[in-house]
């Protein structure tokens, strides 16, 4: 037998019994955001190529050979997008977001990446992205971290290690390069083709590489952070005086440099050893250079991303997935009088319990074939209606989940005994 048609590899269906956990995070962290001042924008998923390669940069993975482009019936060659900021800096460009003023911005939906799927590596994946424009100063980079380090408290995760580091002024960076490549160029013979390739473009890439192989070469390099200019390196004091200050605990990485170009100065990841390869849920900087590079007036900017699947997965791992939320109830109505009385009870219940979660029976079918759908819904109880209660205005509940005798209770009673038996009812 054929399949039929499957989905794209490396891109999956949020199955029903799968969204309630992604419903539950994206609520803690939109709460989060809002809790911190930080607005939503909504940017579209397509845009121009050149929007990516002019900030992400040319030489990169993500440009070099992971995006999804293709050509417009027009001839402009569009891409999905495979991150965010480059679109929340060419909407906030394009609409004066950003210009003499400070903004805190986030986002959240799908990315795309033709990279090689693998557990936590996907081709369309989930990121929220969180960027505060106009912040010249160290404080801003530690508001971005904080908030992470809370939400790692308010989901209950432990063991995610901060790592930073600065990448300097792009002057600072330009000098390290030279140095960097006169490196690379007296240990050629243990590069690999991508770093031989990449070491005159972009030096600084080599050190991205995820290829075991290159760790020597790479930890042997010389060390970014002692490069750095006077300013750079008093920003990033900085922000480490406000961790400490903040009991947020820090590794130096000075091999932290991020798969793309447009960061300067502080850049950070937050990384869990309990996922395997695929360690890192959040990564970001600051990126003070990106808003004029693509066309607006200079801004300072610093931001990061989140991605939805690793910190979903590792929830799961350490046993924190929060409680997802079933049906509190299902109405078993047997015969068309109990119909007409449940369809306007199943109304009532909804004015007067905010929140309530309750599913009728569509399609009738008997006493023994509704009870068994009401059992499938994951409903807490089920109400029933059958001749009998409808003639004397009564109810029936039954517990499904635990033993407990069934009662028979008047209709006017349900209100209130739905408002002490339900929890997660408000009223
Ligand atoms: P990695 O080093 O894992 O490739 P990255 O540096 O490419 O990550 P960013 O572009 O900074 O990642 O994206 C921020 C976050 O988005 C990552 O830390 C990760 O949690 C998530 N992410 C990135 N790429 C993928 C992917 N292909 N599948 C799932 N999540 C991803
Ligand atoms: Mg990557």
């Amino acid at each position: 037998m054929s399949k039929g048609i499957q989905s794209i590899r490396g891109m999956h269906d949020v199955l029903p019994e799968q969204t309630p956990a992604w419903q539950v995070l994206e609520d803690r962290i939109e709460q989060l955001l809002l809790g911190y001042g930080y607005q939503e924008i909504r940017m579209p998923i397509v845009e121009r190529s050149d929007l990516f390669s002019r900030s992400i940069g040319e030489v990169t993975d993500i440009v070099e050979k992971e995006m999804y482009g293709f050509e417009d019936r027009n001839g402009d060659r569009l891409s999905l997008r495979p991150e965010g900021t480059a679109g929340c800096v060419r909407a906030g460009i394009q609409h004066g977001l950003l210009h003499n003023r400070q903004q805190r911005l986030w986002y959240m939906g799908p990315m795309f990446r033709r990279e090689r799927p693998q557990k936590d590596r996907y081709r369309q994946f989930h990121q929220i992205g969180v960027e505060a424009f106009g912040f010249q100063g160290p404080d801003i980079d530690a508001e971005l971290i904080i908030m992470t380090a809370r939400l790692w408290c308010v989901l209950g995760l432990k063991n995610i290690r901060l790592e930073l580091n600065s990448l300097g002024s792009p002057q600072a960076r330009r000098d390290y390069r030279a140095k960097l490549l006169a490196y690379l160029e007296t240990h050629r013979d243990r590069l690999d083709a991508d770093a031989k390739r990449r070491m005159h473009m972009n030096p600084l890439r080599v050190l991205d590489s995820k290829n075991p192989e290159m760790k020597v070469v790479i930890d042997n390099a010389p060390d970014l952070l002692e490069e750095i200019d006077e300013d750079s390196r008093r920003h990033f004091d900085g922000l480490k005086a406000v961790l400490d200050r903040m009991g947020i605990a820090y590794v130096e990485n000075p091999r932290l440099v991020r798969g793309l170009d447009y960061y300067s100065r502080t850049v950070f990841e937050w990384i869990s050893d309990e996922l395997g390869a695929q360690g890192t849920i959040c990564a970001g900087g600051r990126y003070d250079g990106l808003v004029e590079q693509l066309g607006g007036r200079a801004t300072p900017a610093a931001g990061f991303a989140l991605g939805l699947e690793r910190l979903l997965h590792l929830l799961e791992v350490q046993g924190v997935a929060p409680e997802t939320r079933g049906v509190h109830a299902y109405l078993v109505m047997i015969g068309a009088e109990a119909e007409r009385v449940g369809w306007t009870l199943l109304e009532t219940l909804r004015d007067e319990l905010r929140g309530i979660r309750i599913v009728a029976n569509c399609a009738g079918g008997g006493f023994k074939a509704q009870m068994k759908r009401a059992d499938r819904s994951g409903a807490e109880l089920a109400l029933i209606l059958a001749a009998e209660e409808v003639g004397e205005g009564m109810i029936s509940v039954k517990h499904l989940r635990r033993r407990e005798a069934q009662q028979a209770l008047s209709q006017s009673k349900l209100v209130e005994y739905l408002k002490t038996t339900l929890v997660g009812i408000a009223t």
